[in-house]
């Protein structure tokens, strides 16, 4: 059991209109932090008023991206109850990512602690409106002051929180994405697998000229071969060919998305076909050109799934369930929103209660 000093704050702020929720904008009244040093491990757990810290600008974080961070959420059910979903994945996720970055790891259960007491203290900003959650950041970065290049010996784990508004407030509409063939996210023996700032620092381009061509993302490829397809934007991707379903299988390059595991999950329970293995773009437009592309989808907490309408690869194009959301995006859609939200069982004991 982490022992967290709660300090509560003396100005609380009006909580936002839940209808003009723009993402990661606006944070809750408190943070949780913990300190790690070498020789005394991690300590002081704390919960504090949400503001700034002072960094010396030597701080390693800042050169050498020695950071990794989770992306979670909690959710208000019908009853005013607020809960997790599968937290303990997070840990573990967490735990990967330190091992590979060379931070130390936290206790698992330390990790879930400080996640419930911090959504515990700031509750009130889980919002309740439907398909609204209060997103939650937990991240650690290097603290050491220098710019040597080594593990630093002085770490910063820090929570923050942010309520979200629903993702589709227009209705869930399929995204265009293209084939990105020229810059690559990650390759393996990199860092692909972990969730760390540096991947995203390399991906942002394509993003953005993705947007300025009219698409939503880009469809990332391996970066040996340039062949395999690993993700979409910054979400696991499935395919469904001729009545089965297809992942790229997690090469190392690919995050572990829990999501993806929980549609795997569910797919199998269904009864369904699913492939974890190496995709080809070319197989894809391929399946495509002989009818039998049927869905295609991106997965991850903050869209839970994202159907995608329209494939392009250099001038090739490739149309997707008639531009519409597909008949198995749109039940694992309900059935993870519906465990999320507490409208439907759950069969799995994925969700976890706040007290
Ligand atoms: C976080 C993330 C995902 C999705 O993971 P979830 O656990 O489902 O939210 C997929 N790809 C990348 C690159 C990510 O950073």
């Amino acid at each position: 059991m982490l022992d967290i000093k709660i300090t509560k704050t003396t100005h609380p702020k009006p909580l936002p209109d839940p209808n003009t929720l723009v993402f990661g904008k606006t944070f809750s009244d408190h943070m949780f932090l913990m300190d790690y040093d070498e020789g005394q491990g991690w300590h002081n757990p704390r919960i504090v008023p949400y503001g700034p810290l002072p960094f010396e600008l030597s701080c390693m974080v800042f050169h050498y991206a020695q950071e990794i961070f989770e992306g979670m959420k909690a959710y208000r059910t019908a009853q005013g109850k607020v809960q997790l979903f599968r937290p303990v994945e997070n840990a573990r996720r967490l735990n990967s990512s330190c091992r590979r970055m060379c931070i130390p790891e936290l206790q698992e259960n330390d990790f879930v602690d400080a996640v419930n007491a911090l959504v515990s203290v700031d509750k009130a900003w889980v919002p309740s409106q439907p398909g609204t959650s209060l997103y939650i950041r937990p991240f650690i970065i290097a603290t050491d002051n220098g710019l040597g290049v080594h593990a630093s010996k002085r770490y910063l784990f820090a929570i923050i929180c942010s309520p979200v508004g629903t993702y589709y407030p227009e209705g869930i509409n399929p995204v265009k994405i293209y084939v990105e063939n020229e810059d690559v996210r990650a390759v393996r023996g990199g860092t692909g697998y972990t969730k760390c700032g540096g991947n995203y620092a390399a991906s942002i381009r394509a993003g953005e000229r993705a947007v300025q061509q009219g698409y939503s993302q880009v469809l990332w490829l391996d970066g040996v071969h340039r062949k395999y397809v690993e993700e979409v934007g910054a979400m696991n991707v499935f395919f469904k060919v001729g009545g089965k379903v297809i992942t790229p299988e997690l090469s190392g390059s690919v995050l572990p998305g829990i999501t993806r595991k929980s549609c795997l999950e569910l797919l199998r329970d269904w009864g369904i076909p699913v492939e974890e293995r190496l995709v080809t773009a070319q197989e894809l437009f391929d399946a495509a050109q002989g009818g039998t592309l049927e869905e295609a989808w991106g997965t991850g907490t903050a869209a839970v799934v994202s159907p995608i309408g329209c494939l392009a690869w250099g001038e090739k194009n490739a149309a997707i369930s008639d531009g519409r959301i597909g008949r198995l995006t749109q039940r694992l859609y309900d059935t993870l929103t519906g465990i999320q939200w507490g409208t439907e069982p759950d069969p799995y004991g994925w969700v976890l209660p706040i007290e």
